[in-house]
């Protein structure tokens, strides 16, 4: 299973839906890609970076009260232990030390919960390049912190009042920025989407997450697990936990959408579950969208799965069955987050908490299971909101 396919295919999906305009600059991603992300000295740079910044390998934590009340064998991978907080700094220290490599002088990034802008500004400070992070103007009010955690980390950060004002007007915003200048200019895109090369690179970046789990459970228990779950927005994390399973055909992968209030469109953001295929900021995958093909705005709970569309890779995998793809909504997923932090020590990030969500409902199903849930972040950001939801109730 060697994909993308040299269209950028995975299938149907994927694929490069730009304006010409943007066609040179991803022609030249591509040709460095080709010649410096596998190379010996590239890879030993980055996983030098890996190792004594980031806090690679990040730990496999066996969970033993989630095990007994479940009634399963539960282990988690602890990208909340990361640097910054989450999985995105693999991505954007990858991204970064690519840019040098190309000869670009300064990084752009767009960010939607801001998770993603504090990973590029922190790369971007680390490796001596000057930062742009687009902003939807809606997420930057909403965001705060993240937004003066970039200004201490010395990027600018641009709101942007277009469009919908939030992530997909930034991810529009920072492409139109790389257009005007594709040599001087590089633009770190924070998931596994948009156009060919991006949900490659970002795959390959962040697929040390499964090579390590993989490894670090076959040490502890002996046996591969038998299924892996993770929580799926734009689908990085996830297809880096899944990549080093997927020949593993005795293993069920299980991604978990933003189930929201419900499945109405508008009321979540399972693009997989409830979408249907069409083409989003360059890719053709599955998104939420009317019947005329307008796309819709979504409703998380935990903004950084709050997205209308999904990487073209996964809607591959659900197509061909090798990946099974369902929702949490938004109460099961706080309530799942809670039982994590009581029980286990752990406050996951919301997105994290719908993966937890998505186990124990495995678990329910299977009893005995061996299951391994990718913790993709922490919850410390997600201190407002739950300040609003969860901690009113245990007033
Ligand atoms: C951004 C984010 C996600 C969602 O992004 P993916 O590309 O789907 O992984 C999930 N978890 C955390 C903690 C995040 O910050």
């Amino acid at each position: 299973m060697d994909l993308p396919d040299i269209k950028g295919r995975y299938g149907a999906f994927g694929g490069r839906y730009v304006p010409e305009t943007l066609v040179p600059a991803l022609d030249r991603l591509q040709a460095g890609i080709e010649r410096y992300l596998h190379d010996a000295d590239f890879q030993a740079e980055f996983i030098n970076e890996l190792r004594t910044w980031v806090g690679r390998p990040t730990a496999l934590s066996h969970a033993p009260t989630l095990s007994k009340r479940w009634g399963a064998d539960v282990y988690l991978k602890r990208e909340d232990l990361a640097h910054t907080g989450a999985h995105k700094i693999n991505n954007a220290v990858g991204q970064t030390l690519l840019a040098k490599r190309l000869g670009a002088k300064r990084i752009i990034a767009e960010t939607g919960a801001g998770q993603h802008g504090v990973a590029s500004a922190a790369a971007a400070a680390r490796l001596g390049m000057p930062c742009v992070v687009y902003m939807g103007a809606v997420d930057v009010e909403r965001q705060a912190p993240n937004v003066d955690r970039m200004k201490l980390l010395g990027a600018t950060v641009v709101p942007v009042t277009g469009g919908d004002k939030t992530l997909r007007a930034a991810i529009d915003e920072a492409l139109r920025d790389w257009v005007s200048d594709p040599d001087g200019t590089y633009y770190s895109l924070g998931s596994a989407v948009g156009p060919h090369p991006y949900p490659y690179l970002v795959r390959e970046l962040q697929s040390v997450i499964g090579r390590e789990a993989r490894e670090q459970l076959l040490a502890s228990s002996g046996r591969l697990p038998d299924v892996v779950v993770a929580c799926v927005g734009g689908g990085s994390n996830a297809i880096g936990l899944f990549h080093a399973f997927l020949s593993d055909l005795a293993v069920k992968l299980l991604g978990v959408e933003a189930g929201g209030r419900g499945a109405g469109l508008g009321d979540n953001a399972a693009s997989l579950t409830f979408g249907t295929p069409g083409v989003l900021q360059g890719s053709y995958t599955l998104i939420l969208q009317d019947t005329f093909g307008q796309v819709r705005e979504t409703h998380s709970v935990s903004a950084g799965l709050d997205y209308s569309g999904v990487g073209p890779e996964h809607a591959y995998l659900m197509k061909t069955g090798r990946v099974a793809y369902e929702s949490a909504t938004d109460s099961e997923t706080l309530d799942a987050l809670a039982e994590c932090a009581k029980y286990e020590g752990i406050l996951p990030a919301i997105e994290s908490a719908h993966a937890f969500f998505g186990a124990r409902r495995f678990a329910r199903k299977n009893p005995g299971a061996q299951i391994l849930i990718g913790c993709s972040g922490r919850g410390d950001k997600d201190m407002p909101i739950l300040q609003h939801t969860l901690l009113r109730e245990m007033r």
